[in-house]
């Protein structure tokens, strides 16, 4: 990794450690309870290291081929996320080096995760996605089926429910989402006082490059940081 490089990633993590920080103190909250995660789909190894070693220790990917390959080579001691659509027929591929999946969106899945913890021993840690602004394009449960699916959930011995992940619409105007980190949370407020057994509503995955700030007044846990860490996709 060039030296240029590698000073552009720190001056986009430092801003965006920044921007977290004064959103937090906005919020009366504690900046340090908001977990940055870096979006690595498509970025490479050298880079991941080079990142980890400035401080970002949470990497997710979206496709299980490219978790592998990473995983096997990456030496550093970092936490994996999975995000995006999880395809059941990969599932058998993952593993306890996995410590978050942020897209749990459909009954199916749930069930392949639940057979492949119980083959390998493994309690995955799982969020429900929610589709909270009804995208025909997007994944995730509708927040009427939640309650209901997460009852289901909670009697799978090998996937342990955290709390839960959204994906706003894309806007130029991040304001304009803020009402479904709004909703997300006040889902997760309204399912924490069910007192659902064996489930947590710890986190709330929510906010990425464009909308993060906004997604951190409105409580996220964990935002997911892609483009503006690590620069533009190319695919
Ligand atoms: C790609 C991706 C991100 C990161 O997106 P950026 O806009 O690059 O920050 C976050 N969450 C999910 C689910 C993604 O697929």
């Amino acid at each position: 990794m060039s030296g240029s490089h590698l000073e552009s990633l720190q001056k986009s993590y430092d801003a965006i450690r920044q921007e977290i920080r004064e959103r937090a103190l906005k919020a009366n909250r504690k900046p340090e309870d908001i977990l940055l995660v870096g979006v690595t789909k498509t970025v490479d190894v050298p880079v991941m290291q080079a990142a980890y070693d400035l401080g970002i220790t949470h990497f997710a990917e979206n496709r299980v081929q490219e978790y592998l390959r990473k995983a096997d080579i990456l030496n550093r001691d970092c936490c994996w996320h999975f995000i995006g659509r999880l395809q059941t027929n990969k599932v058998k591929y993952l593993d306890q080096r996995i410590k978050l999946i942020h897209s749990l969106d459909r009954m199916e899945l749930a069930q392949a995760l639940d057979n492949r913890g119980k083959a390998i021993n493994y309690r995955f840690p799982v969020l429900v996605q929610v589709n909270v602004a009804g995208e025909s394009t997007k994944a995730g449960i509708s927040p009427e089926a939640l309650k209901n699916f997460l009852i289901t959930l909670s009697k799978m011995g090998n996937i342990h429910v955290k709390g839960l992940m959204t994906i706003a619409p894309y806007t130029e105007d991040p304001e304009d989402v803020r009402y479904v980190f709004r909703e997300l949370r006040k889902l997760l407020v309204d399912i924490m006082r069910e007192r659902v057994e064996n489930i947590n509503m710890d986190e709330l995955s929510m906010g990425m490059s464009n909308d993060y700030a906004i997604a951190v007044e409105e409580g996220a846990t964990i935002v997911r940081i892609g483009s503006s860490l690590f620069g533009e996709r190319v695919y």
